[in-house]
């Protein structure tokens, strides 16, 4: 069956990358990997206090595609405290509405239009240019960036 490119919206990135567990040394080959999907699916449910119907409609995809990946990130969330690994959020099939940076001058962070490019912004609080992209930490799976590392 054909794989099909679904479009998701996502309002806001999360404001962290993962967690680390305490008492076990981080490994993140072996983290968790959450995907933004998976993230949101656990937001609107358990956070916002979605119904099932509701957060589907939300997020733009069926009911039963929406509990199969609400399940799987209830699954991962689990496998990460229970066997005491470190969970990453990356990657998914989701639009993000927005550009999000992040300014390693003066940390302040920010958003603007999606067609915002990095080389013409500047940090609106600081002017630095030295900006991150929230969005590619994120979709790309980075591990590179100060940030992610
Ligand atoms: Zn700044
Ligand atoms: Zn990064």
């Amino acid at each position: 069956m054909p794989r099909v490119k679904l479009l998701r919206m996502l309002d806001d990135l999360p404001i962290i990358k993962g967690f680390r567990p305490i008492w076990m040394k981080a490994n993140l080959r072996q983290a968790v990997i959450m995907n933004l999907e998976e993230y949101e699916a656990l937001r609107l449910i358990d956070y916002e206090k979605q119904i099932h119907e509701q957060a589907a409609s939300t997020m733009n995809i069926s009911r039963p595609t929406f509990t199969r990946i609400y399940e799987t990130a209830r699954q991962k969330l689990t496998t990460a405290l229970v066997e005491g690994r470190s969970l990453l959020i990356e990657g998914g099939n989701v639009t993000i509405q927005e550009s999000h940076w992040y300014c390693e001058s003066c940390f302040h962070k920010f958003s603007t239009a999606i067609a915002s490019e990095a080389d013409e912004m500047a940090c609106p609080k600081c002017n630095s240019k030295q900006l991150l992209n929230l969005n590619d930490c994120f979709l790309s799976g980075c591990r590179r960036c100060r940030r992610c590392r």
